[in-house]
């Protein structure tokens, strides 16, 4: 290899490695000591409500790394809490983390068809005389379990011989103790400087019916027993989870050693994704919802994955916004203008760019022949002409934006005013010549007259004009209800007031109801997304929209405060 060549060839390596996440080194290290030979990972929903845009965080980052390393990733519900599940949820994260690129062909996994399993996984503890049944109440417990500056002492009960223990536990499962008379505890130390391992409760009595198994248990096992043994039986190697669960990493790891599994699973911990100003906790959502201040689960305004979906998000969008945010331990809080920035980047070149207004007011070209119609052409995408050209209807009556006509313009506005000429997008020059106004001073009609020798857009004479100005034909104009949305929370005022509720912005929703649209979108189905040239990137309601009435909602304006580094 030439000399220059190897050079490229160690900088690209240079910089690959440093593009590596702390996850990647870690199962970079894993491999290359031989703990491991491929990778398999999993994304683990409690189906207790919608996924949003942080759990999107989590299904793309466990994905990519099986994907990238040749492995496998698994989705795998976990619900081992039958009090806060519902199989509603199932359905739609399931579509969910499909639509957001998490790819688990058949690895659909259910933590609850693994119950018999954890029950044999407790009773190997107690056999080895590592977990005892403990009859003090919830309460004494918590007092037995100490505080952070003081340790906790042994339960009366930690000392019951193997036996009792096996009896004791068998008939936990066959039901013959009341709810909550009874548990099942790791014995592991009451003493330690980590609470979570002064004798965890790994089972519990409660008769709770369950989505999947029925009625067959009235014992089930706690989060912090059950995940482990979860992610052990379906052979995950790196566990990845967010950064609350690190102080339970040794309890995951006495789990996994105790049982003697094969190949134990690590657990990974990483930050939380967070967006600033933006509400993504369940409960807060959940309020929202009950109280009708938003059109449910999927309302555009809110960031869970199928309100960004209804909004007009794309997956790829999403997947770059999170190569952007990266991976890492320190918890930090992300700008909503940067998943902006993403989802302008993804459609900028992919979706058809037409004319729409918003806010209409008449304009007529007194000159032109009153039934005359024109097929103009016009580019679909400027910045991407492999998209072709398009034919749009002109007339003698237009419909345009009502603030780029002013009777009396401020210096430097260069759009229509009583003697300016301007391009209409992709037509003519028109310049004006008068307004009419109703009895309210309300323009409601702009009288200009046009040269058809600027066809196109351009004068033979070299005259130049300073505002372009976009316009749809009234005659065969489509009318559309179209949906602004700002952030539902209040930014001046932060999200949370002292007493928890939630500062809500009055401006989050604009419905307008009449707007009009070239008619070149006719036909097209939600999600189909355009730009609106001038106004921003708008999607088909897929819950409103229908053909006769299409609703468009507004996924991003054109302007950007978002700068990438
Ligand atoms: P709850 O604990 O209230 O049920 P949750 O958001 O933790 O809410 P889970 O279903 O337990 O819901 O989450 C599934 C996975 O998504 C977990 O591994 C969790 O760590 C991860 N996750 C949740 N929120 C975020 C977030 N904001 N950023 C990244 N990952 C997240
Ligand atoms: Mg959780």
């Amino acid at each position: 290899m030439e000399n220059k060549e190897m050079n490229e060839v160690r900088e690209l390596e240079a910089t690959e490695k440093v593009s590596k996440n702390f996850i990647e080194m870690i199962i970079d290290k894993d491999l290359e000591e031989g703990k491991v030979k491929s990778i398999v990972t999993r994304f683990p929903p409690e189906p207790n409500g919608y996924l949003h845009i942080g759990h999107a965080k989590s299904i793309l980052l466990n994905y990519g790394l099986a994907k990238k390393y040749g492995g496998k990733f698994n989705l795998r519900f976990d619900d081992t809490n039958p009090t806060k599940e519902k199989t509603e949820f199932v359905d739609s994260i399931i579509e969910d983390v499909k639509w957001v690129g998490g790819d688990f062909e058949d690895r659909l996994f259910f933590a609850s068809d693994y119950f018999d399993q954890m029950y044999e996984a407790a009773v190997k503890l107690i056999k080895k005389g590592k977990a005892f049944v403990c009859e003090l109440t919830a309460e004494e417990i918590r007092e037995y379990r100490g505080t952070l500056t003081e340790p906790g002492k042994n339960s009366p009960y930690r000392d019951r011989s193997i036996e009792e223990n096996l009896k004791l536990f068998e008939e936990m499962k066959e039901g013959i103790y009341p709810d909550g008379s009874k548990v099942l505890r790791a014995k592991i130390d009451m003493a330690s400087p980590n609470i979570n391992m002064r004798d965890p409760v790994i089972y519990r009595v409660a008769r709770i019916h369950h989505h999947n198994t029925g009625d067959k248990w009235c014992i089930y096992p706690m989060y912090d027993f059950a995940h482990p043994i979860e992610d052990a039986i379906e052979g995950i190697t790196h566990s990845i989870c967010t950064l609350e669960f690190e102080d339970h990493r040794p309890l995951y790891d006495w789990v996994v050693k105790e049982l003697e599994y094969e190949q134990p699973p690590k657990q990974i911990e990483f930050a939380k994704l967070y967006l600033t100003n933006v509400i993504t906790g369940k409960r807060y959502i959940k309020r929202l919802v009950e109280e009708g201040i938003v059109d449910g689960w999927d309302d555009p305004r809110l960031v869970s994955i199928s309100a960004l979906r209804r909004r007009g998000f794309t997956p790829e969008a999403i997947q770059m916004f999170m190569e952007l945010c990266g991976v890492s331990k320190s918890q930090s809080s992300v700008d909503y203008a940067m998943l902006e920035y993403c989802i302008r980047e993804d459609l900028k070149l992919k979706r058809p760019r037409i004319m729409a207004v918003l806010d209409p007011v008449k304009l007529v070209i007194t000159n032109y022949p009153e039934d005359q119609v024109e097929y103009l052409e016009a580019p679909n995408n400027q910045e991407n002409p492999a998209m072709g050209t398009r034919t749009v209807p002109f007339g003698r009556e237009l419909y345009i934006e009502r603030e780029d006509f002013m009777a009396c313009p401020p210096k430097k506005y260069f759009r229509l005013f009583p003697g300016n000429e301007v391009r209409l997008m992709n037509a003519y020059f028109v310049k004006c010549d008068s307004y009419i106004i109703d009895e309210n001073g309300r323009v409601t009609e702009v009288h200009c007259t046009y040269d058809p020798e600027t066809k196109g857009g351009n004068s033979n004479d070299g005259r130049k004009v300073k505002g372009t100005i976009h316009w749809v034909a009234a005659k065969t104009a489509l009318k559309v209800e179209t949906r602004l949305y700002e952030n539902i929370v209040d930014e001046a005022k932060g999200v949370y007031n002292e007493d928890g509720s939630l500062n809500l912005n009055p401006n989050s929703i604009t419905v307008l109801k009449e707007c009009y649209v070239e008619p070149s979108i006719a036909g097209a189905q939600a999600p189909d997304s355009f730009q609106f040239l001038r106004q921003g990137f708008f999607c088909l309601d897929m819950k409103d929209s229908t053909p006769e009435k299409p609703v468009f909602n507004r996924i991003v304006s054109l302007k950007s405060s978002y700068k990438p580094q």
